[in-house]
Order: C-alpha cells, then sequence, then structure tokens
C-alpha cells in the first residue's frame, strides 16, 4: 500500500460559498445579495430587519461579495451622516 498522506484541505467548489452576509443593522447573517450583472446592479436585502439598499456600481467583473463591500461602505457613510 501506498504511503499514508496527509490530506491537504480541498477547494471548495464555488457552489459552497455562502450567499448571505452578516447584517451590519442587525447583526444576523441574513443579508441576501443578488447581482444582475446584465442591468449593471444589485440588490442587498436582510431576511432578518428588512434592511435593503440598491448598488449600482455593478460591472461584468462584480461578485457579490464586492457588493457587500459597497453596501457596508454606503451603510456605514449614511449612519455618519444620521449621527452628525
Ligand atoms: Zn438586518
Amino acid at each position: 500500500m501506498g504511503r499514508r498522506r496527509r490530506q491537504k484541505v480541498r477547494r471548495r467548489p464555488q457552489s459552497r460559498i455562502p450567499d448571505v452576509y452578516p447584517c451590519p443593522d442587525c447583526g444576523n447573517t441574513s443579508i441576501k445579495i443578488e447581482v444582475y450583472r446584465d442591468n449593471e446592479f444589485a440588490t442587498v436585502k436582510c431576511g432578518s430587519c428588512g434592511l435593503e439598499e440598491n448598488i449600482d456600481e455593478v460591472n461584468t467583473l462584480t461578485e457579490a461579495v464586492d457588493v457587500y463591500g459597497s453596501f457596508i461602505d454606503i451603510f456605514y457613510e449614511r449612519r455618519k451622516a444620521e449621527i452628525a
């Protein structure tokens, strides 16, 4: 029999990447992102608190995680503005 090798961590297939993200408002991991590359926009929606945002900085290379990043920026910009 061959030598036993320690198995390397397998790469997860793309489909295993979770499509929910933590919500900056309610703290639940229930943010769902849909990217409409053809229409160059994306929607971000929290299934828990109902927080909703449309992101229009979308191009053919935009991934959900990029949308999430933009969404977080927008969220905190807005929150800062509200506090000020
Ligand atoms: Zn939420």
